[in-house]
């Protein structure tokens, strides 16, 4: 039997990278459920490879009433909410000498409020003995430049995932956090000219301990350990999906 028969899922972000490959891996262990985005294009897109199981949500997850709508809508269409991923996020970059106070808003508001109210709106919806799955970042861990704003974000959430355990405690609804480290996806490509991306790429891999960057798809099949009742004794933990880059390289 598959992992994840019957179960219904949310996954904010999971129209493109990582987002999607969790999707992908969530339903071919059987799982149903949301993808939740704001570009129109790409949720369609993501919806039509993960087939009639699956439904699109146009939403901004740092808009409180969108989450309100997202879960609303999921809860009437599947009846329950199983598995939360909440992974819509983004880098930034910028040092103590140059972020401004916008930039510092966006960042904390895209990374850190948006998952904290992602799973409070969520909770309404979701069943006892749900598994909630936060996307962190090896950033959190180490200060590569520039990323100093971003990976303190990043560090917040890994201490959500402890303290929202803590919090759901009698509901037995477990949170823990996948840390990537350098993953193909289309953010990556945002910080690296056309022209140059296969040979940055190349240049990554060879850096990597492990001799390649990460896929969405080692992601998603960690999220699927997470989802599923193998990981039933795992709570408020992080697993880190680095390819030995944060402590090794
Ligand atoms: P992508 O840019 O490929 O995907 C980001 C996703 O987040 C998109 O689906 C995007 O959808 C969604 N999103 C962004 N802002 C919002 C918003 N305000 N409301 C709703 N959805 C939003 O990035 P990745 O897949 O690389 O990143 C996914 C997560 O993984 C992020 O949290 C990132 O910080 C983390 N991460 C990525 C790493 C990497 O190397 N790629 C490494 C470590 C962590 P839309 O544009 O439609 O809104």
């Amino acid at each position: 039997m598959s992992k994840l028969e019957n179960k219904v899922t949310v996954i904010t972000g999971g129209n493109s990278g990582i987002g999607f490959g969790i999707a992908e891996a969530f339903k071919n262990e059987g799982a149903a459920g949301a993808v939740v985005g704001r570009n129109t294009q790409t949720l369609e897109q993501a919806v039509a490879q993960l087939g009639n199981n699956f439904m699109g949500i146009n939403a901004d997850v740092t808009n409180l009433a969108d989450l309100e709508r997202t879960f609303k809508d999921t809860a009437e269409k599947f009846g329950k909410i199983d598995i939360l991923v909440a992974n819509a996020g983004a880098g930034t970059t910028g040092t103590v000498a140059d972020v401004s106070e916008a930039d510092y808003d966006k960042t904390m508001d895209l990374n850190l409020k948006s998952v904290y109210f992602t799973v409070q709106k969520a909770l309404p919806y979701l069943n006892d003995g749900a598994s909630v799955i936060l996307i962190g970042s090896n950033a959190a861990h180490r200060a590569y430049p520039s990323f100093g704003l971003y990976g303190a974000a990043k560090a917040a959430v890994i201490f959500l995932a402890k303290s929202f355990s803590n919090d759901l405690l009698e509901r037995k609804i477990r949170v823990n956090i996948i840390t990537p480290g350098t993953t193909d996806t289309p953010a990556f490509d945002k910080f690296v000219p056309a022209e140059h991306i296969e040979a940055v790429k190349a240049q990554f891999a060879g850096a990597m301990p492990i001799g390649r960057i990460g896929q969405p798809s080692d992601i998603g099949k960690t999220a699927v350990f997470l989802a599923s009742d193998d990981s039933s004794f795992l709570l408020g933990t992080e697993i880190l999906v680095d390819g030995g880059m944060t402590y090794l390289a």
